[in-house]
């Protein structure tokens, strides 16, 4: 990607409208101004990296402001420029992008300070405004990545350990998983070099292995689905090297991975998912305990999609992903998907979506409202939305999102406040557990309540994990 040029940018910006490719090109021409004869530490020309990150941005389809300040976003750092100047010359959208990005940067999760922890806390919050700064960040840091070997070794570390941390969780949140499997294997590599090499090699191996009758396999689906009028696409991928990583780390063997192997298929209608999905069935017979169903039961980022498990020839296991054409976009892009629409009344809407439903701004509003401190607020969003997820079933069927180290405390109060408040204890897998018991990942909840309880013990605050439980037993207890 280091030949990459301005030209290259364009044609992939060419259906956008003239207005917007002038607008794209006037601030690629400023940023050349600006970061001229500025260098990288790979020797090339400054201006390399913030065309890089355009380009990322473009190829997830994101609007003409959000590109541009793609090509800005590093100016009012590096040069005299203001976010007032890129106001004037550019638009509102643009400037606050820009110093939105530059400020990101100089969010510091571990400083003692006191001063720190509230501009820190400002930054956070400022996600929620706008969630192009975050996308921009996110493949500033793609590009940043993916040129670390210009970078000192412990540099390199460093970077990969934060991309983990941080980023990868931001991507996952926004629902950008073509964004984070690849910042995953990216911070694999240099933390664990050796681990990935071997890794990479062996899915290549495989990969070439099951290679025709894989190719067999897309081919009859295809036909069938075509015999039966289901206008479709269907591609194939291979499981990220990390996500293969974290697997062998369990214990599994690579053959053993169900879902190394993926065939996606997507179709115009929902109800074609379903129609897809016992077409498929008919030719290779499911897995029953590995169906899922996100279409009725999105993720908590809004993915969607049917998965199946099915054997397929050569003793392999298969996963099937069934799914719409713009399923799968937000699937690939994340919130992003969204943007195809040029307006800002639709993207207000988005917006708005985005604090509603997603679990990781809920949490963020949740936590804001809760923590006056800023040291406790800082500790909270690093325990509660950077500190990985467990995923739970109610008997419904339900799933649920928790941070890792949640209760049967924190689950009753994600149901229902009244569910928490009357909450005596409940089954996990089928065996009875107490309020403090902590949920595991696959676990199976059901909590078990009684009207004459008395209601949740102060000290229950401090067990619970989540912050929307630790108000709502704050509450109970003021009253
Ligand atoms: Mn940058």
């Amino acid at each position: 990607m280091s030949n990459l040029t301005i030209d290259d940018l364009m044609q992939l910006v060419s259906n956008y409208s003239t207005e917007e490719k002038k607008q794209i090109l006037k601030a690629y021409k400023l940023a050349c101004e600006l970061h001229h004869g500025q260098m990288r530490e790979s020797g090339e020309p400054y201006i390399i990296h913030p065309l890089s990150v355009a380009y990322i941005l473009a190829e997830m389809h994101a609007d003409a402001d959000t590109i541009s300040a793609g090509l800005l976003h590093d100016t009012i750092e590096d040069s005299d420029i203001t976010k007032e100047d890129l106001r004037e010359m550019f638009n509102k959208d643009v400037a606050t992008l820009v110093d939105g990005v530059t400020k990101l940067a100089k969010m510091n999760f571990s400083s003692k300070e006191d001063k720190n922890a509230a501009n820190t806390r400002k930054i956070i919050t400022s996600i929620t405004d706008d969630v192009r700064i975050i996308i921009i960040k996110l493949a500033d840091r793609l590009h940043n990545m993916k040129t670390l070997e210009h970078k000192k070794k412990f540099k390199q570390k460093e970077n990969a350990l934060e991309t983990m941390e941080v980023f990868v969780p931001l991507a996952y949140y926004i629902g950008a998983y073509r964004l984070k499997s690849e910042l995953e294997d990216l911070s694999l590599k240099y933390l664990k070099p050796e681990a990935y090499q071997n890794i990479s090699e062996k899915i290549e191996i495989i990969t070439k292995e099951n290679d025709e009758w894989l190719k067999e396999m897309l081919y009859k689906i295809k036909v069938l689905l075509e015999e039966k009028n289901i206008p479709n696409e269907i591609k194939f991928r291979v499981k990220n090297v990390y996500g293969v990583y974290k697997k062998l780390e369990h214990g599994l063997r690579l053959n053993d991975i169900h879902d190394l192997f993926a065939i996606k298929i997507m179709v115009k209608e929902i109800d074609d998912c379903y129609l897809t999905l016992s077409n498929v069935h008919r030719l290779y017979n499911p897995i029953n305990r590995k169906f899922k169903d996100y279409i009725c039961n999105p993720k908590t980022n809004m993915y969607q999609s049917l998965h199946t498990t099915v054997f397929a020839p050569n003793d392999t296991l298969v996963q099937t992903q069934i799914r719409t054409f713009d399923m799968d976009k937000i699937d690939n892009f994340g919130l992003t998907a969204y943007w195809d629409i040029h307006n800002e009344e639709a993207r207000n809407v988005m917006q708005q979506t985005l604090r509603e439903k997603y679990q990781f701004f809920k949490s963020l509003v949740e936590i804001n409202r809760v923590f006056g401190d800023n040291k406790e607020f800082i500790n909270q969003i690093k325990k509660e939305l950077f500190g990985g997820q467990i995923y739970v079933y109610t008997t419904d069927g339900d799933i649920k999102e928790f941070p890792v180290g949640a209760t049967l405390i924190d689950f009753a109060y994600e149901i229902h406040t009244d569910i928490g408040n009357t909450l005596i204890g409940g089954y996990v897998n089928d065996e009875y557990v107490g309020v403090d018991h902590v949920l595991h990942n696959q676990d199976r909840v059901k909590a078990v309540t009684n009207d004459l309880a008395f209601g949740p013990k102060p000290e229950w605050e401090s067990i619970a994990v989540t912050t929307k439980a630790k108000r709502r037993i704050r509450e109970f207890n003021r009253k």
